[in-house]
């Protein structure tokens, strides 16, 4: 058969959903073998994600706190920035923390193999790298080849100053000028990270709001402090154009509040991403992917071929680690033998900005389109001692309950580190709790979470205390 190797599991990608996958299915006692095509471990998320944008996101509120403390009687002179230690400091966190991956991975026997898998069969791949092939076969594969950025047609992506999220990652220098197209979660926590760092940003968003997928009214805070600080935002435009000249990319817009054209240093896409299923030769296993490169699976995360799985960014929304973390061990227990499913009720969404917008479960946009009658509780930011030592008032708590049963459906939150908090309504939510429930859970004082207990109270009217 020309096989040089044989696995029970194959894994095929190895970012979160991938190397969760695998490190469980060895776990289990299956033979396992994990192919990725970059030289680390750690996809996405590790390399050119999650990990990287929160070490220049942490930098990025040194240096604003350190500006807004002079406000309380704290002055730093400017900050001095180093960009190229900062940008190793930056790498050597990506480099601990894909290098643990590696370590991971020996020490429970799971075979890394370099290069660009294929599936040349239902029971084989081929894997390509540095001009040479090996063909390796299997019994159960899983699909965990993620996603990469949207590129537009009518933007010149080949010039150094057109820039993705990777590219701004890199930390290649601070434009003066900065344009960002896409107001989403990426897009912003990139123009937090350069706003700090120098640059004068320029976002521009197709929809009514940055953060779509947000209640409007988690987002106003956000949208509050940046127009300060930002040069514009432009809401319901669009590019039309980007021409590479000597002096810098000229952008035309569309709509909204946007010029005609203005000229920038850097352009940043980030319209979101696409799935990168239709790079693995999936027709040869006979595993079917969407027009648009998805891959559509059940709850155990099988694809249309039973032996065959596919989990994270590749089989849809959100795109986020921890869903794929989750789909991951799911698709690696079925592998095994076990009886398990994805049956997650929420998974939590965080734009790591300053300040942070966190939800989870149901939204109130999402209530009203589907005619959903919810109860609200509400508690805001400006009424807890906490946030306002922190020199912080503009956050909010809002709890969505069933009026019926009290029972807790969504929460939205918006503030500094709401990403951290969230995790408590997703747990809530998980466990069916109602507002007494969350209510009488005593949370400690002086906290940021006190907030979620008092949006519960609020909404069974039994509010007494505040700060
Ligand atoms: P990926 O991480 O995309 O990994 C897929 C891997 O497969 C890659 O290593 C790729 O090289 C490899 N591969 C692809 N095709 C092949 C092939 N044919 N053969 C071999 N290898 C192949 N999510 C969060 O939850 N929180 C965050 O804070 C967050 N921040 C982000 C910030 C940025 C800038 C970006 C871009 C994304 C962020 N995300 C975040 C999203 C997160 O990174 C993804 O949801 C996550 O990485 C998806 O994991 P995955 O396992 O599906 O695939």
């Amino acid at each position: 058969s020309g096989e040089e190797m044989r696995a029970q599991v194959l894994v095929i990608g190895a970012g979160p959903g991938g190397y969760t996958a695998a490190f469980r299915a060895a776990d289990l006692g299956q033979s396992v073998v994990l192919v990725e095509r970059w030289p680390t471990l750690g996809g996405v998320c590790l390399n050119v994600g999650c990990i990287p944008s929160k070490a220049l996101l942490h930098a990025a509120k040194v240096i604003d706190e350190s500006h807004a403390m002079a406000a309380h009687g704290i002055s730093f002179t400017a900050p001095q920035i180093d960009i190229d230690k900062l940008r190793t400091w930056k790498d050597g966190v990506v480099k601990r923390l894909v290098g643990g991956l590696g370590g991971l991975a020996k020490q429970r026997k799971v075979t890394v193999v370099t290069g660009e898998a294929r599936f040349v069969s239902p029971n084989q791949v081929a894997v390509a790298h540095e001009g040479q092939t090996r063909i390796i076969g299997f019994d159960h594969a899983i699909i965990a080849a993620g996603s990469e950025p949207v590129q537009m047609p009518f933007i010149p992506h080949d010039d150094p100053r057109v820039i993705d999220s990777t590219g701004a990652l890199e930390l290649d220098g601070v434009p003066a000028r900065l344009l960002v197209i896409g107001g989403g979660i990426i897009g912003l926590e990139m123009a937090t990270v350069y706003h700090a760092l120098g640059s004068k940003v320029t976002i521009v968003e197709l929809m009514d709001q940055i953060i779509p997928g947000a209640d409007k009214d988690l987002v106003t805070p956000l949208m509050k402090r940046i127009q300060k600080q930002y040069e514009a935002i432009h809401l319901k435009a669009k590019v039309t154009a980007v021409e590479a000249t000597p002096e810098g990319l000229k952008v035309s817009f569309e709509g909204g509040t946007a010029p005609a054209s203005d000229t920038f240093d850097k352009v940043l896409v980030s319209v979101g991403r696409r799935p990168n299923g239709k790079r693995i030769g999936a027709e040869a296993a006979g595993v079917a992917v969407d027009e648009r490169g998805f891959i559509a699976v059940d709850k155990q995360m099988r694809t249309n071929v039973s032996h065959i799985f596919a989990i994270g960014d590749i089989v849809g929304q959100p795109m986020l680690a921890h869903k794929a973390t989750h789909e991951g061990k799911v698709a690696a227990e079925v592998a095994a033998g076990k009886a398990s499913a994805f049956d997650a009720k929420v998974i939590p969404s965080v734009a790591y900005t300053d300040p942070e917008v966190a939800w989870v479960g149901m939204t109130e946009n999402e209530a009203k389109a589907k005619g959903i009658k919810v109860g609200k509780g509400v508690f805001p930011w400006a009424a807890s001692g906490r946030s306002l030592a922190l020199g912080r008032e503009e956050g909010l708590t809002k709890v969505l309950f069933d009026p019926e049963t009290d029972r807790i459906l969504g929460c939205g939150i918006v503030g500094p580190n709401a990403g951290d908090l969230i995790a408590e309504a997703a747990l809530a939510i998980e466990m069916g709790a109602d507002a007494e429930d969350i209510g009488l859970t005593i949370h400690p004082h002086p906290t940021l979470s006190e907030t979620i207990g008092l949006a519960a109270e609020a909404f069974e009217g039994t509010i007494t205390d505040l700060y």
